[in-house]
């Protein structure tokens, strides 16, 4: 679909246009930002540190600029627009997201976090608010990490937590040619780290890429903490041998086994806490011929929660139960811990106040974790963080059919502005 705000607008209720927020203004920015790497069918292609993602950058540093705002870029590429605050010397709050994409992505994902934070800053300059605190719109660089197959890489480098990414790109080009087209050098790139002590709080909405919201009927929920992941790479083996020689009862069949295993480890996360899951996404059979029994099957167990306690106690489930099957069906079994990144949980007052703030426009709160890493995950390692999903239609994001209808997406502005003005008092 070429005419995003066209359709945006077609079902738009202009009663959600007050305080200063406008929905037009809104719906033609997402329009503005999807024209730039429009692809075939129409979705998004703007890799971190393409010229796609450079080209939107500037595109929104202008309208930063036309909003009052102090734009800088710092030398990771992410931009930050600053509205001074009656007390400049306090921490800042800040809000936003990313706009590179994956390579056929959507138009919502990472712009609608930036848009609503810079519409904050139109509708305080439409009403005359000059907030207390100053407030930073921050762009965040190549979130999705589509290019080196990383991610998150603006704010890790901002928090300084990256001093390396890998060589090459998907295309063979090196780090330093990538960053140079970009106007940017891998000399200074991790330099810029910021002192957390400038920020009081970083806020995001993001769309829920999940169906919650749209299961519950509302616009807008809020996000309790952004899942840990343990990752681990499964191993069974046994003995291959020939399909048609072989007895059924003499067999060391690693497939077999690692079936049972893929069962049984689905019903595991219920089994410690309702937010808890687990995924085996990935499985490698050798020798892989028609006529072979397995003998060796290797695979991937991808394990989340937004609990650190439940997140080891699932991760202990699992390899219990991989040894139990192994020893049932007379195969070994080796495991590797191949990621252990610790949950981000957001603090409950915070989600009191959004909870505040949901009410008075009318809905009832809806909490739920974030299985997937968003900036507010690097950003909460350190800082408190807020962040608040928006419904996506059918739950489909990084795919061309992404859609927030603009109802959603004006009601998020609001909410997020409310939250802004309400977190004076409580920073
Ligand atoms: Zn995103």
């Amino acid at each position: 679909m070429r005419q995003i705000a066209e359709h945006l607008l077609k079902e738009y209720s202009t009663g959600l246009d007050y305080a200063g927020i406008k929905g037009k203004r809104l719906a033609s920015r997402i329009q503005e930002i999807a024209n730039i790497g429009i692809t075939d069918n129409f979705g998004s292609c703007r890799i971190g540190f393409s010229a796609e993602e450079r080209q939107a950058k500037e595109l929104v540093k202008h309208w930063m600029s036309d909003a009052g705002l102090e734009v800088k870029e710092d030398h990771a590429g992410n931009v930050f627009g600053r509205l001074n605050g009656k007390q400049p010397s306090l921490p800042v709050i800040m809000s936003g997201s990313h706009l590179d994409t994956v390579p056929n992505g959507g138009h919502f994902d990472g712009v609608l976090g930036v848009l609503t934070a810079l519409e904050v800053v139109e509708a305080w300059k439409a009403t005359n608010v000059q907030p207390n605190r100053s407030f930073e719109v921050v762009i965040f660089s190549d979130e999705e990490g589509s290019r080196f197959n990383t991610g998150l890489t603006g704010s890790q480098a901002m928090m300084g937590y990256l001093n390396t990414l890998p060589e090459k790109d998907y295309e063979g080009k090196s780090f330093e040619e990538v960053l140079e087209n970009n106007g940017l050098s891998g000399d200074t790139f991790f330099a810029d780290k910021r002192d957390p002590s400038e920020i009081a709080i970083f806020v995001e909405v993001h769309i829920e890429q999940g169906k919650q919201l749209e299961k519950h009927d509302k616009p807008v929920g809020i996000v309790t903490g952004i899942s840990g992941l343990f990752g681990l790479e499964i191993c069974f083996s046994g003995q291959a041998g020939h399909a048609g020689n072989t007895p059924m009862g003499d067999r060391q069949d690693a497939l077999v086994a690692a079936s049972e295993f893929i069962f049984v480890n689905s019903t595991l996360p219920q089994k410690v806490s309702s937010s808890a899951v687990s995924t085996v996404g990935q499985v490698h059979v050798f020798p892989n011929g028609t006529n072979v029994i397995p003998g060796e099957v290797r695979l991937s167990v991808d394990i989340r929660d937004i609990d650190k306690n439940s997140l080891e106690q699932l991760a202990g489930l699992v390899i219990e139960e991989a040894i139990r099957i192994s020893k049932a069906h007379h195969v070994k079994v080796k495991w590797e811990k191949t990621l252990d990144v610790a949950p981000v949980p957001v603090q409950a007052r915070m989600q009191e106040l959004q909870a505040k703030v949901l009410k008075e426009h009318n809905i009832s709160p809806l909490y739920m974790p974030s299985g997937a890493g968003h900036d507010a995950m690097i950003m909460g390692k350190q800082l408190p963080i807020a962040m608040f999903f928006v419904r996506s239609k059918d739950g489909i994001s990084h795919n061309p059919q992404e859609w927030t209808s603009l109802n959603d997406c004006v009601t998020a502005a609001h909410v997020l502005k409310r939250f802004v003005e309400k977190l004076e008092g409580a920073l």
